[in-house]
């Protein structure tokens, strides 16, 4: 190979966000975040995906122009030939103005068989911010696949509903099965599984575009776990992590995921397949390149040493 092959090879991959409007969504990407958004209800912004529904463009570089899903398609290369027939992670953030939908997503098995082949989600959230005394909904309180049923159909979703308390850093892990929605004031960073597939278990009876949303009650019920897991086991709170390391935050089946603080230069080695990075705070350099709030880039395999300085706070995240 080359050198010129080498040095291509071992560029950053920055790439240009898609952004969604929803029903739900609101400004604050286009404010706490520098981003030119298409509209007030602007809920989310798909910063690393090469789903069909989404498929981001890399910004710059040998590879300006080219969208994710056909460089994973052309240049296996860069992804450390992971197998898999499509790049297999999405990173989203999310900007909730009001509630979202009551929801369960499922896990690979039921979507390749129900779904067209599409994978399932698994899938956890990093809280950007939050207001004060804020929650989410995670899990329900239904103790039998009865009782669940009874409570969904029955639409007793106060006595269904499982809120957990929440603040700005905390981590939490949502497993395919689990009921879940993200609450109004709160920004969250996701990692998923490369899915869009969603069961609306309750939209709170609201409308969009003079009608509900459809609901997906038959199938939500298939997939909910019950019971629910223990809230504490899906929360973990990410303050008091030490500065200027890789914090580990979880390992599943699908992913990895890290959170980076940086006050002082660090240097490691990018070990991993690939390395999806998304800057949450500050600004800084990579290996002399500047990055800041609201990028989001791939490391590629064989990328090599990274040294980050600066004042940066970073969300990383591979395959496991
Ligand atoms: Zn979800």
């Amino acid at each position: 190979m080359s050198l010129t092959n080498n040095k291509e090879e071992k560029n950053m991959l920055f790439l240009e966000p898609v952004f969604k409007q929803m029903i739900w969504g609101g400004n604050r990407l286009g404010i706490d975040f520098p981003y030119q958004i298409p509209g007030d209800d602007t809920g989310e912004c798909w910063a690393v995906s090469a789903h069909p529904n989404g498929d981001c463009m890399v910004k710059e570089g040998s590879f300006a122009g080219e969208k994710l899903s056909e460089l994973w398609e052309k240049h296996p290369e860069l992804f450390g030939h992971v197998d898999s027939d499509r790049f297999p992670l999405l990173t989203k953030i999310i900007d909730a103005k009001a509630d979202l939908s009551i929801q369960v997503h499922p896990n690979d098995e039921y979507a390749m068989k129900n779904e067209n082949g599409s994978f399932g989600k698994m899938e956890c959230w990093y809280i950007l911010s939050c207001e004060e005394n804020a929650t989410l909904v995670v899990g329900h309180n239904a103790k039998t696949k009865e009782d669940l049923e009874a409570m969904i159909r029955e639409g007793r979703w106060t006595e269904f509903i499982r809120e957990i308390p929440i603040k700005k850093g905390d981590f939490i892990q949502i497993d395919p099965g689990t009921v879940h929605a993200i609450k109004g004031g709160t920004m969250i960073l996701e990692t998923q599984q490369n899915s869009d597939i969603t069961y609306r278990v309750y939209d709170y009876d609201r409308l969009a575009d003079g009608k509900p949303r459809e609901l997906h009650v038959d199938k939500s019920v298939d997939v909910i776990t019950v019971p629910a897991l223990d809230a504490s086991d899906s929360v973990c709170s990410t303050l008091g992590l030490p500065n200027n390391k890789m914090n580990l935050l979880k390992e599943c089946e699908y992913y990895r995921i890290w959170k980076i603080c940086v006050t002082e230069a660090i240097t490691f080695e990018q070990e991993y397949p690939f390395l999806i990075m998304s800057v949450l705070e500050g600004e800084g350099l990579l290996n002399g390149k500047k990055i800041k709030k609201g990028d989001h880039f791939i490391l590629p395999s064989g990328f090599g040493e990274v040294s980050i300085e600066g004042n940066v706070e970073i969300i990383a995240s591979s395959v496991r």
